[in-house]
């Protein structure tokens, strides 16, 4: 039995229109020192339709949960800040409300200091889902643990405890790790939710795909030393990884950034600069996931791009806009169109892609 949770979501095509009518979602965000890296994963979620559905027509309200550390306010400020984003009445705004409560929680955003856009994406991730968290009503009495349901599922079910969001629901899939004792074939399976897929380049590639890298993250990995527990001593071992959940947003990172090893004493990070070749369209995720519930196939909506070192880089986002169906650049302030066939680039950073 696979178990289906109705989380009911007021948006529609309605919606969608509505808010063409009020406004543009063309607005760009002010430089408020060094936070483009903020901004430019506010823009690719602020192109996210069923998100800025939810905070736009004041769903959200009725979920804001007070009972973490956040109280709240993260979402209630980036609600704040798409609503004006689709209000059509200004070219820009400033978001100094968000990056004040944002620097509250964690120290490294409070400073005026470049920072990496997939850490600050997958924090404001774990935020937002705290902050919208309700409690859902199980179908039937213990349904969370209920012994009859897949392993998958039921891993599911223990992660969210019966605790919904609507970021939850959009953005957090499965990976289930596998491992297996070479001598006697002894398995082990764990599983972990995700936010966003983040995944290393093939080595020395000047050119590579988003498959490449895909497969280079699912393959199987030897793993000494394991204790296995049918032959009772340490085993070399095989460790494989597979996604047994895919989510309807797909979101995968890039890891350009890494250590180089001849100057690891100073912790000197350097960028590869590899071109990715990424599909715009179509993107057959079956290939890639054991069977799991959702559509496979994806279509890319928003990139965040980054330029030049760690230290002293620039970010901007490149978003299809779900109202006019043409790619806008988002640099800090200024919203220009685009050609698609510009939106693949050596600088894309962090994909996201909608089933
Ligand atoms: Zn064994």
């Amino acid at each position: 039995m696979v178990l289906k949770v109705k989380v009911r979501l007021k948006y529609s095509h309605n919606h969608i229109v509505w808010l063409f009518k009020r406004g543009r979602g063309l607005t760009g965000l002010k430089n408020l020192g060094n936070t483009c890296y903020m901004n430019s994963i506010i823009q690719c979620l602020n192109n996210t339709a069923i998100l800025v559905t939810y905070f736009c027509n004041g769903q959200y309200l009725e979920h804001v949960n007070r009972s973490h550390s956040t109280r709240g306010a993260i979402a209630e400020e980036l609600a704040a800040v798409v609503r004006a984003l689709w209000s059509g009445q200004y070219r820009f705004i400033a978001t100094k409300d968000l990056r004040n409560e944002v620097g509250k929680h964690q120290r490294a955003f409070r400073g005026g200091e470049q920072q990496d856009s997939h850490e600050f994406l997958t924090i404001l991730m774990d935020w937002l889902h705290l902050d919208l968290q309700f409690a859902i009503k199980p179908p039937q009495k213990n349904v969370c643990v209920q012994e009859g349901l897949p392993a998958a599922e039921r891993a599911w079910h223990e992660y969210t405890r019966c605790k919904e969001s609507l970021v939850l629901r959009l953005f957090y899939g499965q990976i289930r790790s596998t491992v297996r004792c070479v001598r006697c074939a002894e398995r082990s399976a764990t599983y972990d939710s995700f936010s966003n897929l983040s995944l290393e380049l093939p080595a020395a590639a000047a050119r590579c795909t988003l498959q490449d890298c895909l497969n280079l993250y699912l393959k199987d990995e030897t793993i000494p030393g394991w204790n296995c527990p049918k032959c009772k001593e340490k085993r070399d071992a095989v460790k494989k990884l597979d996604i047994s959940r895919l989510p309807p947003v797909l979101v995968i990172h890039f890891k350009r950034f890494y250590v180089d090893p001849k100057e690891y004493m100073s912790n000197t990070y350097r960028k590869k600069q590899t071109y990715i070749d990424f599909p715009l369209e179509e993107l057959d995720m079956s290939q890639f996931s054991l069977h799991c519930p959702g559509n496979p196939m994806y279509n890319l909506y928003a990139v965040s791009n980054h330029y030049g070192s760690m230290e002293g880089g620039h970010y901007t986002a490149y978003c299809k806009s779900s109202v006019y169906g043409k790619w806008y650049k988002y640099d800090d302030h200024v919203v220009t169109e685009i050609p698609a066939s510009e939106v693949k680039s050596s600088a894309a950073s962090i994909l996201f892609y909608t089933s």
